[in-house]
This record gives structure tokens, sequence and C-alpha cells, in this order.
């Protein structure tokens, strides 16, 4: 008997080696075959035609050409731009609550696979976030933590709640890694008043104490820039950078940095676009692109009261930049490569997010570059015409189309 096997075995096993390679070998099929697409990963630098194959929600071949019977389906990209799945590293998307939008049916119509609730609850909802909005999502969801009480009508002395949570809501994002980024906080006298710079500090020592990323809005003073700037330390992320308040990065009436801006960006601190209703200014964005300064990443901070504009959308927004001499390359990175290294910080949430390398998720934006004249709002209502516009004509997250009626 067991003779016999071995006999068997060895028998297989010949028969195998003289089998050509490649030949009488089933080969699985690709779930999704994009084909003749224009493939730009900019966090690779690769900008190429190619076609792009998933399976198992994961990217698994990119190359000159492949064949479209290896597929079950596929999309014909002729036209279209191939770029790894959008990521919005501010937006508000815990739907149901104050501010919260649905991501899903904005998603699909905007190519943004990866979204990053920026402050939107605080530590006792998490478990809600992450119940009733990460896990029923499509696309993927990730947060940072807010330092207010939900309610912010509630009639409660902030400091007293924030200093009375500090360790809930350190511990809202060391016990929930796998979706939680860090803590949130709004700096701005217009925020939280007298006790801006005070909630701010409470901030610092959650995120010095528990060794997580803080992500800081920045508004109107006080407190000043030159007294934020130093206590943001590498990680952290500053949003809403081209504001055109006083809380801001620029000076109000020259093409120059205000004091601390260019060490934080020297230590490594993260400077975000974060447009929202109140926060992205042509006039502010050109000044500081004057200095030399370019945002790391470019997002919305949408919700409710500026989905229907002047936000819109990450694509939209994106234009923005371009309007103001961004190559769409350049602004690409920083909707890819850049805020996925956030969404990664620390751990890696998702492998490989925000290319299209083999092994990343299969989270692709087949994007359109259209020509005509648009006009472009920015959110203080200035308003421009652009000759270019950006369009998603298609979102693809985890393998799987995303339709637009959710
Ligand atoms: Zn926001």
């Amino acid at each position: 008997m067991k003779r016999r096997s071995f006999l068997s075995s060895a028998l297989a096993a010949t028969a195998l080696a003289q089998a050509p390679q490649g030949q009488n070998r089933p080969q699985r099929r690709f779930d999704l075959l994009i084909k003749n697409g224009e493939v730009r990963d900019p966090g690779r630098s690769v900008k190429r035609k190619a076609d792009v194959a998933i399976q198992d929600g994961k990217i698994a071949a990119v190359e000159d050409s492949i064949a479209a019977d290896r597929a079950y389906e596929v999309i014909d990209a002729k036209g279209l731009l191939v770029t790894p799945g959008l990521v919005d590293l501010h937006t508000h998307v815990f739907y149901g609550a104050a501010f919260g939008l649905h991501a899903d049916p904005i998603a699909a119509r905007s190519g943004v696979t990866t979204w990053v609730d920026a402050g939107t609850f605080s530590h006792d909802m998490t478990l809600g976030f992450r119940k009733f909005t990460v896990e029923p999502s499509k696309a993927r969801i990730f947060g940072f933590v807010y330092t207010y009480q939900n309610n912010r009508n509630v009639a409660a002395d902030p400091i007293k709640f924030a200093k009375s949570t500090m360790k809930q809501t350190g511990e809202a994002v060391v016990n929930n890694r796998d979706i939680m980024i860090g803590v949130k906080v709004q700096v701005g006298f217009n925020m939280s008043g007298k006790y801006s710079f005070d909630i701010f500090k409470i901030a610092r020592d959650i995120c010095d104490t528990f060794q997580i990323p803080m992500m800081a809005h920045i508004s109107f003073a006080p407190p000043e820039t030159e007294e934020i700037m130093p206590l943001m330390r590498a990680g952290d992320v500053v949003t809403h950078c081209y504001n055109g308040h006083t809380l801001g990065i620029v000076e109000k009436e020259a093409a120059r940095l205000k004091p601390g801006v260019k060490e934080a960006r020297d230590r490594g601190v993260i400077f975000d676009l974060g447009h929202g209703l109140g926060s992205f200014n042509f006039a502010a964005a050109k000044r500081a692109l004057d200095a030399g300064f370019v945002c790391d990443t470019i997002s919305t901070d949408i919700y409710p009261p500026n989905v229907n504009g002047p936000v819109f959308d990450l694509p939209t927004t994106m234009m923005k930049m371009m309007y103001l001499g961004m190559s769409f390359d350049d602004a690409l990175l920083r909707v890819t490569a850049n805020p996925a290294r956030i969404v990664n910080s620390q751990m890696v949430r998702v492998p490989k997010l925000g290319s299209l390398e083999v092994g990343a998720p299969g989270d692709v934006a087949l994007l359109g570059i259209e020509e005509g004249q648009f006009t472009l709002v920015d959110s203080q209502r200035n308003t421009v015409t652009t000759d270019k516009r950006v369009v998603a004509r298609a979102t693809i997250c985890r393998g799987k189309r995303m339709h637009v009626v959710a």
C-alpha cells in the first residue's frame, strides 16, 4: 500500500515535469479587467498605457495588454485615466450624526474609495461609528475622534468635558487602531471662543500621552499661528491650510508664510487643504503657492451644507488647485499616495493603499479630463472660470464597481 502510493505520486510528479509550463493548468480568471486606459499612479511615478486586472479584491496584474477573455468582466477605459481609488483625508461621513454624510453614493460618482472622518463624534460614539458607518459601508472609512461633546448645544463647559474625558478620547484611538487614526481638534476663536487655545493644549496632551497623531483645524485667531505651529509634531496634520482667515499659514497682504509654518513642515507636520464651507480661499492659496508652499494633501471637508456647493466632491477640489497651476499628476498624488500614508501612519491599516501596485487594494478610479468652460467657487464665493474639469466615470472599491444609486 505504501509502495503503491509512492509509485503513483512519482508518476504524477513525472507527468507534471513533462507538461510545458503554463499548460494543463486551468488559469483562474480575473474578476475584473480594466482595458485600454492610461494608468496614472503618481506615488510610484507610473504613467503609461496598461491594462489592470483585479482578483479577490486586490490588484492582480498591471500589464501592457491582458486578453479580455481572461476576466469575467471587462471595463473599457479608452480615453480615461486609470488611477488608484482616491483618498479624502478630511470628510464627515458618520451618517446620522450632526454633519455626517452617507459616503457610498458620493464615492460612486467621485472616485473616492477611502474616506477619513475628521472629527464628527466624540469618544463615546466610536463603537457606533464602527457598527453603523464603517462596517456597512462599501467605501473604506477611517476616523479621527473629536475632543468635543457630540451635541455641541449642550450647555456644558467644553474645557470641563475635554479635560474629564482625556483618557477615554485617547483610548478611543488606541483601542480601535484598525479604524481610528488620531484626535481632531478645532483651533479658532470662532469655534470655541476664549477656550480655543486651552482645547488645543488638552488635545496636545492626549496625543502626547497616547503617542497618536493630531489633526488641528485652524481658522480665526486667537490663538495666533506662531503659537500653534511650534506645538505641532511630525505626523500631525494642520487642516484648512489655504483658509483666508486670521489663523492661516500665509500673511494677509503678502506672499509670505507666517512664523513657524516652514519650520513645522520641516519637522514633518502635514499640511492639508480641507476645503469646507469656510476654509478654501483662492487668493490665500495663491499667496501660499507664490511663497512656495504646496499643500501635502487635497481634501474636501465635505458635509451636508457644502456637498451641493461650493465643495461638491474631491475631483472638483483637485480642479481648484489645477486652476492655480498645479499639474493633474501633482494633484493626484495629493489625493492618493500622500493621504494614504497618513491612513497607514503608525500601523499599516491597508497595505499598499493609494497605489496600483500588484497586491494593492482593488480600489480604482476611472477619471476623465474634459475641456470646456467650467465655473469654480471658493468658500468666500469668489468665482473663477477654468477650461478643464476632472470627472469620475467609474469607481471600483474592493474589486467591485460602485453604482451611483446605492
Ligand atoms: Zn471638518
